[in-house]
């Protein structure tokens, strides 16, 4: 103990340890089994999970077979159709029973928390157990008005969910709460590093009465987690690397199963010379380094505008020597141990690595003794290539670089494979939120970092991942609609290349691609015949000619909803004076042009009510430029029914049309010749559609893949989308165009994706 005038000389904290006894007393050297069927299983073969931040074993966990995971998913299969058909208010009592249960134990839920994943006790204590038991309250609310505010829906049935050890519970919540609210059930795999409060909160379903099998939690680590994504389930939701979401693309690819990813990210944290330097400086420590650089939407790539640099650095060097390293369970410790040794000797790899690349590093003495921490770092001097600036740390690492104007800040905030989040620091309101919407992020902090609610949409763009948790959108990733019922969508024959003998002048009279606002023969000049005509034989490389067409016409994404309605009720007035294809079709075909154009200007985002003092901002934007493989049935009005909305939203969108029967499709070129429909706005490639799905699900350029084709065409997307991990929409079977499934609103809503964006205020 110092003396007074010591500790006085000291200016530091005392330990402030907070008690582990509860937890060890829960503990006693446990050998956990899984939970199945509302029962905790005997144990089977068992690995160690241990504190990092001592290195001593908490329990043995059993490693899950694939027999565990079957015998879940039974479980979770016989129990899901009493789940579902409960009303919502009883399936509410359930859910708010387990918030009041989990807010009982939160103390038990933190220290456990801390000591599994070695994150500080504060950081457990105050945001992730408050945030995980706040999901459950509100969704708790989403169960009692699932049925009025999501007519038509219906749960997906059983649920795969896959977590990652950086926020073990938190994450447990925002994917088990939803889904049962949405009345479904579920297997969880926790990660393999951090199992125990999944275990706990096992043990909060048996006493809050939770009907059997609704719950189901299958520990183990990733060959667990693969056994689960090949089993009988209906969804697969995972949260993790970016590397295993490719992976599980490509496994569930043609089997039918809902997928949401929510994957790494690279975060620029961006600080204009406006910013309140100090508070972007307190950002960061928030960020980064409190929660060891292990929020995988952490702002780990900061840009400060030059003209501030040198002052920032200097402020974020001495915040950064004062910061508390050490053990996760004292209450005074800012920064606790890395979740393991695999992870700490990843983030060493990358440093040195960037280190070796040109970049200084500037960090704490490593303490010595046993655990695995990593003190604070901040690298500097780095080109934009380094290894620091594009590969996810994951670990109390920023990574600094300067720009000059707000023009090259959006630039190199863009420059990076994944779309997760951003953090935006100026005190001019306008400039925020002039690059908020410039950034191309799933969430977009203004003047803050890394705040969560259960009621703001959370979820990357790019090969961050795809689908949003959280609110109302949400609950729509665990809620589907049967709305196309038909038969099984056939494959398009071969289409036979004309005879040789008929190139050349027979060519001139064939129809031509649509591709930037021009008629284009294909490339290499090959035609097919098809009902006495003769269309143009696309190929890849016309796709990728249409893609780019598409790219440059980016002012369409821009202009006013207004603008674009007035454009489309032109485009849908020339439509009406130009007969195409089947009279009965082409009637129908004009009403629904009206009718998505008539959607331009009131497919609203919204204004969440989050937290105090924050207006959150749910922005609806287009992805860009779209795929869209148009269905063989009806082939103009299921064109106009597929291509109309996803303009309307503000894509662009490169469409391969029916393939047996494409005139109508190539016809459209004259209504959208005489329409004021920009170039390229609108791409028209007929030809192989297996080959041209192909390629528009490879392309890095085309940010959102519809296909309404047949099962090995759509498995075949699937499969080719895990490079850029873009969003696939695949409909095997045949919609009916003509009735009300035709103009569902399931098509606005794939045609944007939910950017949040968290505006602070007081005065
Ligand atoms: P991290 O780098 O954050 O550990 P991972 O993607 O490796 O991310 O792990 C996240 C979760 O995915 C963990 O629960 C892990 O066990 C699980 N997992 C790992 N490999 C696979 C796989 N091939 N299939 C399904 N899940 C997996």
């Amino acid at each position: 103990m110092p003396t007074v005038s010591e500790a006085l000389e000291l200016m530091d904290y005392g330990p402030a340890p907070e008690s582990t006894a509860a937890a060890m007393d829960w503990l006693k050297g446990r050998t956990f089994g899984h939970f199945i069927n509302g029962k905790l299983t005997k144990a089977g073969e068992t690995f160690a999970t241990v504190s990092p931040a001592t290195g001593t074993e908490l329990a043995q966990i059993t490693q899950g077979t694939e027999a565990d995971v079957a015998a879940a998913v039974k479980a979770a299969r016989k129990a899901a159709p009493g789940w579902a058909a409960l009303s919502g208010h009883d399936r509410a009592r359930h859910l708010y029973a387990l918030a009041r249960l989990m807010q009982k134990r939160e103390r038990l839920f933190a220290v456990l928390e801390s000591l599994d994943n070695g994150k500080p006790i504060r950081e457990s204590r105050d945001i992730d157990v408050p945030l995980a038991v706040r999901h459950f309250y509100h969704h708790a609310g989403w169960a009692e008005l699932v049925a009025d505010d999501f007519p038509g829906m219906r749960p997906h049935g059983v649920c795969g969910q896959i977590i990652p050890w950086n926020f073990p519970l938190l994450m447990l919540a925002w994917k088990v709460a939803p889904a049962l609210a949405a009345g479904n059930t579920v297997v969880v795999k926790p990660a393999e590093q951090t199992p125990l409060t999944a275990l706990l909160f096992a043990e909060l379903c048996i006493e809050a009465g939770l009907p059997r099998g609704v719950v189901n939690i299958v520990t183990g680590d990733g060959r667990t987690g693969a056994a689960l994504v090949a089993a009988e389930v209906d969804k697969i939701a995972f949260t993790g690397s970016t590397e295993i979401g490719r992976l599980i693309r490509r496994a569930t690819a043609g089997s039918a199963k809902a997928l949401t990813l929510e994957l790494g990210g690279k975060s620029p944290f961006i600080v204009f010379a406006e910013a309140d330097l100090d508070a972007a400086v307190e950002g960061v420590v928030d960020a980064i380094w409190f929660n060891q650089g292990e929020v995988c939407c952490a702002g780990s790539r900061i840009l400060v505008q030059e003209s501030v640099a040198d002052r920032f650095v200097t402020r974020l060097k001495a915040r950064m020597n004062t910061l508390r390293l050490g053990d996760p369970l004292d209450k005074s410790t800012d920064i606790g141990a890395v979740v393991d040794e695999v992870q700490l000797t990843r983030i060493r790899g990358i440093v040195d690595q960037a280190v070796a690349q040109g970049a200084v590093l500037h960090q704490a003495p490593i303490p010595n003794g046993p655990g695995s921490f990593c003190p604070p770092g901040l690298l500097t001097d780095l080109g934009a290539a380094n290894i620091a600036m594009t590969e996810e740390i994951f670990g109390p690492i920023v990574s600094l670089i300067t720009f000059r104007t707000p023009g090259e800040a959006v630039e190199l905030a863009n420059n990076t494979r994944y779309g997760l989040a951003a953090s935006i620091w100026t005190e001019n309101i306008t400039a925020a939120l002039d690059i908020a919407a410039q950034v191309k992020a799933g969430v977009v902090w203004i003047n803050g970092t890394n705040i969560f609610d259960a009621n703001a949409p959370f979820g990357g763009m790019r090969e961050s991942g795809f689908g949003r948790e959280g609110a109302r959108e949400g609950m729509l990733a665990y809620l589907t609609r049967d709305e196309a019922t038909g038969p099984l969508r056939k494959p398009a024959a071969a289409p036979s290349p004309a005879p040789a003998g008929a190139s050349g002048d027979a060519i001139d009279r064939t129809r031509k691609l649509y591709i930037g606002g021009a008629q284009k023969r294909p490339d290499g000049g090959a035609s097919y015949a098809v009902k006495g005509a003769q269309v143009p034989l696309g190929s890849r490389k016309d796709i990728r000619n249409a893609v780019e067409a598409a790219h440059k016409a980016g002012g369409w994404s821009k202009v006013t909803g207004h603008n674009r309605a007035q454009v489309l009720y032109f485009l849908a007035e020339n439509l009406a004076a130009h007969p195409i294809g089947d009279a009965e079709e082409h009637a129908l075909a004009v009403q629904r042009a009206f009718y998505w154009a008539a959607w331009a200007d009131k497919y609203d985002g919204r204004v969440h009510a989050t937290q105090s003092a924050h207006v959150t901002l749910a922005l609806k934007e287009p992805f860009g430029v779209m795929g869209i493989v148009a269905p063989e049935e009806a082939p103009l009005l299921g064109l106009v029914s597929t291509v109309f909305p996803a303009i309307a939203m503000g894509n662009r969108v490169v469409v391969v049309p029916s393939q047996a029967n494409p005139v109508p499709a190539l016809d459209l070129y004259q209504v959208l010749d005489t329409s004021d429909v920009p170039g390229g706005v609108v791409n028209i490639v007929t030809g192989p559609r297996g080959e041209l799905a192909d390629t528009l699900a490879k392309h890095d350029d085309v940010a959102a893949l519809w296909c309404f084709a047949d099962p090995e065409t759509c498995r075949n997307a699937e499969i080719q989308s895990a490079g850029n991990l873009k969003p696939v929409w695949t409909e095997t079977r045949e919609r009916d165009w003509h009735g009300p499934a035709g103009q569902s609103r399931e098509f606005l809503r794939r045609a944007v994706q939910v950017k949040t964006v968290w505006v602070p205020y007081g005065a």
